[in-house]
């Protein structure tokens, strides 16, 4: 039997494909909008409230939620690294997998209806298999020498193709260049799917990249994987291996805070930048030129990354911390880093971060203030935190 068609009319409905609908209607059957429409009845009547499509965290790490963050950052980003390394050799197979599931609870708590998780196991696919939410499930690989490069890239391999949930797209993450040969580069981007690295995070990693010097190079000496001629050549290197012209699948380069701008002609169609605001602000990064790469036709998603080194997995807070940080990027702008471009990077445009027809009915409706006008609405929904907020994941109240 068809599923019984039903509507949802808000004060304002944001498509964020398309312009604004004042007493907007969305009509749904099963998992899907059908329609979107301006005024006329609807089954449910939200009424003074917003509707904006199911919020997209384009990239965290479920696996370190919990993980014990300092106030301020280790003094250099390799004694960071190695906090990180020392805390997964601590962690059982259990408590990741405990980890993974708050951190996907915590998640649907803010209104997030995607994520891009990096998963160094590819464990987080089947936490977020029975729950109400969508994935792109990054199997991370990494390795410098042959060895371990090999088990990695069997270990993914074998996962990719053991992969068959409706709400999660297994995909694949090379880790960085700092630890990452560019063999599984190469091999990353021969497969056919959704792809995202860290790149040109810290200076640390363009000394070490570029030049084989610097606090990365020394950690990489004494763990006895350096000298070695497998490690990307700089930051074009990599761009040259996963995000040209000639790449087809969805490419997410996560950070690139020293990416020099001067690259926005040689990146594919394909390639995303992701923004961490949170992560760069705690790190206390040089000022992200977002302008900048939108000007260049870059698009921006926004991330978390994860809870290593940003407070919480709350992606409506760093589109807020964005906006404080930018001031001059309109709010409509930053919502569609948080809905749209953050689908198109995981592979799921077309089907997610929007409020379209063919879309899944994923949305968060948000209680607004009857008189408030559109900009109003726009700048209370990052500036102050929403009182309440309710989401709908393909067709249904979470
Ligand atoms: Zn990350």
């Amino acid at each position: 039997m068809d599923a019984p068609a039903w509507s949802l009319k808000a004060r304002w409905v944001l498509p964020v494909l398309t312009p604004p609908v004042e007493n907007g209607v969305i009509e749904i059957v099963g998992d899907t909008i059908v329609a979107v429409r301006q005024g006329g009845p609807a089954t449910h009547d939200l009424g003074d409230s917003i509707l904006i499509p199911g919020l997209v965290n384009a990239h965290t790490h479920l696996d370190l939620t919990g993980f014990p963050r300092p106030v301020t950052p280790p003094p250099t980003f390799a004694d960071w690294i190695t906090q990180v390394i020392q805390h997964r050799l601590r962690e059982t197979p259990e408590q990741r997998l405990m980890a993974i599931r708050k951190g996907v609870r915590q998640s649907m708590a803010h209104g997030v209806t995607l994520l891009g998780d990096i998963s160094s196991n590819g464990a987080s696919s089947q936490v977020i298999a029975s729950e109400s939410v969508a994935a792109t499930v990054y199997h991370e690989i990494l390795g410098l020498n042959l060895e371990r490069a090999n088990q990695t890239r069997s270990a993914a391999a074998n996962w990719l193709s053991s992969q068959s949930s409706a709400n999660v797209l297994p995909a694949i993450s090379p880790h960085a260049p700092y630890s990452t040969r560019r063999d599984l580069y190469a091999w990353a981007q021969s497969l056919s799917v959704p792809v995202q690295t860290h790149l040109a995070e810290s200076f640390e990693e363009i000394a070490l990249i570029t030049h084989g010097s610097g606090p990365l190079a020394k950690m990489l000496h004494d763990l006895k994987l350096l000298p070695t001629e497998n490690m990307p050549q700089g930051v074009n290197d990599v761009l040259r291996l996963l995000a040209s012209q000639s790449s087809t699948q969805p490419v997410g380069l996560v950070h690139a805070n020293y990416l020099p701008l001067e690259s926005a002609s040689s990146l594919g169609p394909n390639v995303t930048l992701i923004h961490c605001p949170r992560t760069h602000d705690w790190f206390g990064r040089e000022p992200f030129p977002l302008l900048e790469w939108i000007r260049a036709g870059i698009p921006i998603a926004l991330g978390t990354d994860g809870e290593a080194c940003n407070p919480d997995l709350d992606i409506l807070a760093e589109a807020s911390t964005l906006f404080q940080m930018h001031p001059d990027i309109p709010p409509a702008k930053i919502l569609e880093m948080c809905t749209i471009n953050g689908a198109a990077v995981l592979g799921w445009k077309g089907k997610a971060g929007a409020l379209a027809t063919g879309h899944y009915a994923d949305m968060v409706s948000v209680a607004t203030d009857s008189a408030s006008t559109l900009e109003k609405v726009l700048e209370n929904l990052l500036v102050s935190k929403p009182k309440s907020m309710k989401t709908l994941w393909r067709g249904k109240w979470r």
